[in-house]
C-alpha cells in the first residue's frame, strides 16, 4: 500500500440499514484510509465493488448521507445503530467531511442509541454530541500497545496511545466505553498481555472484547505477506495455526481470562 488515496464522492441509496451487531449500522464511507492488512471488511467491500486500487488505497465519501438519514430516521422504528461495520468512520477525511458528525447530531436527535468504534482519536472531537444520549457508548480497537507492530498492521492509524487516551476522554465525558482487544495477532498481541489489559482499565474501559484472527475473504492473503515480509521466523507458526487443528487461541483464552481476573476487568470474549 504505497499510493495515496483516491477520493471520490458518491451518492447512497440508503444509510440505516440493519445489522447482526446492533439494530443497524451506519458506513459513511465505502473502503478505509486506514488499510489494516487483517481488515475483515475489505473482502466483502471488493465483492460488491470493483476497484483497481487495493485496500487503504480508495474512499468513497456518501455525500448525500444526511439527506438519506433524515428520510430513514422518520420511517424506522428508533434502534442501537453500530458505526460502523465495513469503514472507521473516523478515518482521516471526516476531518474534512464531518460526515460522522452530522449523522450523530440526527441520530441522538432522533433518540437512536449509538455504538462507536474506531481506531482515531478523532472521535473526541464528538463527545459533545456523543454524550448527549448517555446510553451513546465509545470503543476503540488495539491490537497491540508495541508501536512497531501495530505500525506493521495498521499502517495508517493512530496509535493505540492516542486511542487509548480518547477512550479516557470519553468516560470523563460520562459515557460507557470499551476497548476491542483484537484480533489477537499470533505471538505479537499477547507479547505483554498483562500490560494492555492493566493499560485498557487504567484508560478507563468498562469492558473489553477479545477476539482471534479469523480468516475471511482476502484476510489471509493480505496478513501472510505481511508476516512472511516482517516476521519470517513467524511465518510457519502462523500457518500452523490457522491450517491445521491448534489449540493456540484457546490457550490464549485462557491467558486472558486469568489476567483480566487479577486486573478486575470485565471481559466479553467473541469467540
Ligand atoms: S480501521 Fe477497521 S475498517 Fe478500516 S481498515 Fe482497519 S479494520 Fe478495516
Amino acid at each position: 500500500m504505497n499510493s495515496p488515496v483516491k477520493i471520490r464522492e458518491i451518492e447512497c441509496k440508503t444509510l440505516l440499514n440493519k445489522s447482526a451487531i446492533a439494530d443497524y449500522c451506519v458506513n459513511p464511507y465505502v473502503g478505509c484510509q486506514h488499510g489494516c492488512r487483517y481488515c475483515y471488511a475489505a473482502g466483502i467491500t471488493f465483492r460488491f465493488r470493483r476497484r483497481r486500487e487495493e485496500w487503504g488505497e480508495f474512499l468513497d465519501v456518501k455525500t448525500n448521507a444526511i439527506n438519506v438519514l433524515l428520510r430513514e430516521v422518520e420511517n424506522k422504528r428508533v434502534g442501537k445503530v453500530y458505526l460502523s461495520s465495513l469503514t472507521d468512520p473516523y478515518q482521516p477525511v471526516e476531518k474534512k467531511y464531518e460526515l460522522t458528525r452530522r449523522i450523530l447530531e440526527v441520530l441522538v436527535e432522533k433518540g437512536f442509541p449509538v455504538i462507536v468504534q474506531t481506531k482515531s482519536n478523532l472521535v473526541a472531537r464528538d463527545l459533545d454530541v456523543l454524550k448527549r444520549n448517555r446510553l451513546n457508548e465509545v470503543g476503540v480497537t488495539v491490537v497491540t500497545l508495541n508501536e512497531e507492530v501495530r505500525r506493521v498492521f495498521e499502517p495508517a492509524s493512530p496509535s493505540s496511545e492516542e486511542r487509548l487516551e480518547a477512550v479516557r476522554l470519553a468516560k470523563d465525558s460520562g459515557l460507557r466505553t470499551y476497548v476491542f482487544f483484537g484480533p489477537i495477532l499470533p505471538f505479537l498481541s499477547e507479547a505483554d498481555l498483562e500490560v494492555s489489559l492493566t493499560r485498557f482499565r487504567k484508560a478507563g474501559a468498562d469492558y473489553v472484547y477479545v477476539d482471534k484472527l479469523n480468516l475471511r475473504p482476502m484476510v489471509w492473503s493480505m496478513v501472510s505477506k505481511v508476516v512472511s515480509k516482517k516476521y519470517p521466523e513467524l511465518y510457519d507458526e502462523w500457518r500452523r495455526i490457522f491450517f491445521s487443528e491448534s489449540s493456540y487461541y484457546d490457550e490464549v483464552k485462557k491467558k486472558v481470562f486469568e489476567a483480566s481476573k487479577k486486573i478486575g476487568l470485565e471481559l466479553v470474549f467473541c469467540y
